[in-house]
């Protein structure tokens, strides 16, 4: 079962929560899909056992074969390519390895080279199998590396994805194919405004998903009538809690020296999981 876990926004708290939920299960995935900005490291603090060269495949010229025709330029719809008289520029961050180039040239003179993007680093703690993309700094092309992350995933295992905040590309590249997502927000109007976002995004991709609300305050009725009046299913609240932000400002997840949230997290796995069994 794959549950990715997002937000509208970054600094919500959704890489605390992918953290807390894959150390209250023990045996599972956690795949690291923020490749711009990955810190599930951070709190898990695993023994990274292997890295290896993220690639993509770009084009590359051979000027023995070259006479300057100006088609690769003309196909190339991300303007990857420009032909002058005499040479064929190439702009590799803007290039999505489409093949299009290679394929159309008249005189064969392009041929695919890989181009190293980022690193894919995997290891594990307690039981969790852990992978994490890293984009290289200057890098636009984050879904590329998301998909080599994904590509790691275990059949017949539960693996958690955190994934990039916003509903762009790499979000959605992330989320894409899971059984569920989890959205994580908070009750500001920042928070909501960009939660409704998600929802809109998962919903068109087909996906179940439930809401886990942080730094909640108590007596919050203005949060809890949105979710009732909209029909948003609220998986879990996690308190703003002196405490919590101690922890994450070390950090440390919280179940370990909050057990209580261990026992929390595992009721919430239970929820996801009967959703999906009845949405299959
Ligand atoms: S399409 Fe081929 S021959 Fe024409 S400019 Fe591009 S690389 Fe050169
Ligand atoms: S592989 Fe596709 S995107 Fe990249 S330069 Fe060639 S046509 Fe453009």
């Amino acid at each position: 079962m794959i549950i990715s876990v997002a937000s509208g926004k970054g600094g919500t708290g959704k890489t605390t929560v992918a953290v807390n939920l894959a150390l209250a299960l023990g045996d599972c995935q956690l795949l690291d899909c923020d490749v711009e900005e990955p810190n599930a490291q951070v709190f898990l603090k695993a023994d990274i056992r292997a890295r290896e060269p993220a690639t993509v495949r770009v084009p590359e010229i051979d000027y023995q074969k070259c006479d300057f025709c100006g088609k690769c330029g003309d196909v190339c719809a991300y303007h990857a390519l420009a032909v002058l008289p005499r040479k064929v520029l190439f702009f590799p961050q803007m290039c999505h390895s489409c093949g299009a180039c290679e394929m159309l040239c008249p005189r064969k003179a392009i041929r695919e080279t890989d181009r190293t993007i980022g690193e894919i680093e995997t290891g594990d703690r307690e039981g969790i199998r852990f992978v994490q993309g890293k984009l290289n700094v200057g890098e636009t092309m984050a879904p590329p590396l998301i998909r080599q992350v994904k590509s790691r995933i275990e059949p017949n295992s539960v693996a958690i994805l955190d994934a990039p905040p916003g509903t762009s590309c790499p979000m959605v590249t992330a989320v894409r194919g899971s059984d569920f997502c989890i959205l994580v927000t908070e009750p500001t109007p920042f928070g909501m405004n960009d939660l409704h976002l998600a929802i809109e995004t998962v919903k068109k991709l087909g996906i179940p998903y439930g809401v886990v609300v942080n730094r909640a305050e108590a007596d919050d009725l203005k949060t809890r009538d949105y979710f009732k009046s909209n029909q948003i299913p609220l998986l879990l609240k996690i308190p703003l809690d002196r405490k919590i932000a101690e922890l994450y400002s070390i950090g440390t997840p919280f179940i370990g020296p909050m057990p209580e949230y261990r026992e929390k997290f595992r009721a919430l796995f239970k929820t996801i999981s009967e959703t999906v069994r009845v949405s299959s």
